[in-house]
């Protein structure tokens, strides 16, 4: 297994904030807010109720199962029932498991890149070839039809699709989705879709959904989902998987053995976010929509940064090809994971290398940290840039 291409990074800007450096870290892959108060308080009335103390079934509680059915009626307009939803330990082991119930040894799995850190590798965890397809900032970072076809051989299972997108903040129009869609539908080629950030879309931006703009793509499209980034509750853990019925079974047979239940006061935090009231979570979009507006003018400001506005989830992506090979006080960074090491020693300022992603040569900075830390940081850098 790879281990992350971050690790140089953040190892660094431990050691010198353990040596009381002021660092500005754009590295967090998480919202910097509370979790909502009434989702706090329905974990700690779970914590009190003896019916939480015991195991539950490995899928998930059937009242969050049910739950999350509706919820995903209410956002996207799929229909599907509660035994096709299975909770997992977070959207990442959604992903782990999708891979493990599907993929046979050496099927092929399409990726565009750059993409998230965790997709390759669970890929290949469940002996599955992932086939990465370049995308760039003059095509948005969107893949096309005319690609995904170009690449396709008799070996592809799956194609792993993230709209709105970490890294890269691009969200897919809805013809685009329906357009991908109805190909794997066409080849019979199953679709992972991670919608995590379903509800982190600015402007003029919308999210959609493939099993609804392709409904001809439904049976073999598995939907990832989870509370981590829409209620700021990265560390309670909880995500699902979304599947037909058979594929549903299987990866909840696989969790009875490796993980057995999600925590119970974990899942009852879960149902409150999903059940509660949204207005807490439009309030935390206002403020990211904010500091995306800032970190997108001032990062274009940089003589030699192109970055593509994000328009979703909370990461903006530049290219920073501009800055490589030029004078910087006496060094010179010939790629992006020696730039971020420089920039780091120099201003004290913390971004992950586009290596991470997969993509030399441009910058992922989140946008979910303090207003006024996130203000710094860019008057740091466009102090060193010049
Ligand atoms: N998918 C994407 C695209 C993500 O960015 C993340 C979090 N970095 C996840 C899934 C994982 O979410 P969770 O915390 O629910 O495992």
């Amino acid at each position: 297994m790879a281990a992350s291409a971050t690790m140089e990074i953040t190892a660094l800007a431990n050691r010198l904030r353990a040596g009381g450096e002021d660092v500005i870290g754009y590295g967090a892959g998480e919202p910097d807010f509370p979790t909502p108060q009434h989702i706090v308080e329905a974990a700690q009335r779970a914590a009190a109720d003896p019916r939480h103390h015991r195991y539950s079934p490995a899928g998930g509680l059937a009242e969050l199962r049910q739950a999350v059915a509706d919820k995903t009626l209410r956002d996207s307009g799929y229909e599907v029932d509660a035994d096709q939803v299975v909770i997992t330990n977070g959207a990442k082991h959604a992903v782990y498991a999708a891979c493990q119930a599907l993929l046979d040894p050496g099927d092929e799995v399409l990726l565009p890149s750059p993409y998230w850190v965790t997709y390759p590798e669970a890929v290949k965890l469940a002996d599955g070839v992932p086939v990465f397809l370049p995308t760039t900032v003059a095509g948005g970072f969107e893949i096309s039809v005319a690609e995904l076809e170009r690449a396709r051989t008799p070996r592809t299972k799956m194609f792993i699709f993230v709209s709105p997108s970490n890294p890269t903040g691009a969200v897919y129009s809805p013809a685009s989705v329906r357009a991908i869609g109805e190909w794997a539908a066409e080849h019979g080629i199953w679709v992972l879709t991670d919608e995590i950030y379903e509800h982190l879309v600015y402007g003029h931006a919308a999210f959609s959904s493939i099993p609804v703009e392709a409904p001809a793509s439904r049976d073999r499209v598995l939907v990832v989902n989870g509370v981590a980034k829409t209620y700021a509750m990265t560390g309670w853990r909880v995500g699902w998987l979304i599947a037909r019925h058979d594929v549903a079974a299987a990866a909840i047979r696989l969790q009875s053995h490796m993980t057995s239940n999600v925590s119970n006061v974990a899942q009852q935090a879960a149902l409150a976010a999903v059940t509660g009231p949204m207005e807490p979570i439009w309030e935390m979009r206002r403020r990211f929509d904010a500091r995306r507006g800032t970190m997108f003018s001032l990062l274009n400001a940089i003589v030699g940064v192109d970055c593509p506005e994000p328009m979703g989830a909370f990461y903006a992506f530049p290219s920073v090809a501009g800055l490589l090979d030029r004078d910087l006080g006496g060094v010179r960074a010939a790629t992006s994971m020696e730039l971020a090491s420089i920039v780091l020693e120099r201003v004290k300022v913390a971004f992950v290398p586009g290596e991470a992603f997969g993509a030399p040569g441009y910058a992922r900075f989140s946008f979910a940290l303090a207003d006024d830390d996130l203000a710094e940081g860019l008057d740091r850098l466009t102090a060193f840039f010049g």
